[in-house]
């Protein structure tokens, strides 16, 4: 199966910048590529063709949530994709994985993609910790849903994230493997499984090596036009 690259934008670029982004990546469309803007730019993206993430999305379809975007108007608008579980939502905004279960029920009912990232802190990865976290994050987010068909995993150690510090692709490869075993233990299916974590224009070649991977999830390069396209061609020419 083809791989994919994931921009996410998370709350960067200001409007004039996203218009610039959006010249500058032009010739690159592809629908092994998803970009994942703040909401408010949505539109622009899905204007010039673009394959559409949304960064987050309500625990409802509709109704009184201040500051939730709902998966069907998600999916109503064009987006193709959520991202759920993020460590930011995770870690800055205190979500649980009771909420991250709510959130991926009602995205799967609006019929929206869900990547689900999970990943273990610097202190847990340090105590060898790993699997223990992704296995409990896994089965608890991915509780009482039925199908994995629409669900792909970001394996994003938190310690790597926006840091510079990537895990071996020898780590990385086997840290997937123990993923895809977690949930083929659940579902017996193989599930899609991305990496994400400082991955930049100088080290997707070495990360690209790793075989049991389907793409990669991309947050502080992607919002540079110069060093996402590099990312995409490196991935996407495979
Ligand atoms: C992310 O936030 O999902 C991410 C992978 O960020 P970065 O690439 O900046 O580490």
């Amino acid at each position: 199966m083809n791989k994919i690259v994931v921009g996410n934008h998370k709350m960067n670029l200001r409007p004039n910048e996203v218009e610039a982004y959006l010249k500058a990546l032009k010739s690159l469309k592809s629908n092994q590529v998803i970009i994942c803007p703040t909401s408010l730019y949505i539109p622009f993206f899905l204007k010039q063709g673009y394959l559409v993430g949304i960064q987050n999305t309500g625990t409802d379809i509709k109704g009184a949530y201040t500051g939730e975007v709902s998966p069907n108007q998600a999916k109503e608008l064009g987006v193709f994709v959520t991202i759920i579980g993020h460590s930011e939502r995770r870690q800055l905004y205190h979500e649980t994985d009771e909420l991250i279960n709510s959130r991926l029920k009602a995205a799967l009912k609006a019929k929206l993609k869900v990547i689900l990232c999970v990943g273990e802190t610097k202190e847990e990865h340090e105590l060898l910790k790993t699997s223990r976290v992704l296995k409990h994050e896994l089965l608890a987010d991915l509780d009482g849903v039925e199908s994995i068909g629409n669900i792909v995993i970001a394996y994003e150690p938190i310690w790597s994230i926006g840091s510079g510090l990537v895990p071996t692709n020898d780590e990385i490869s086997k840290t997937i493997d123990y993923i895809k075993k977690v949930v083929a233990n659940k579902y017996d299916k193989e599930i899609r499984v991305l990496y994400g974590g400082s991955v930049n224009d100088q080290n997707i070649s070495t990360l690209n090596k790793i075989n049991n991977l389907s793409g990669f999830l991309v947050g502080g390069a992607s919002t540079d036009p110069v060093k996402f396209k590099k990312i995409i061609r490196e991935v996407v020419k495979k």
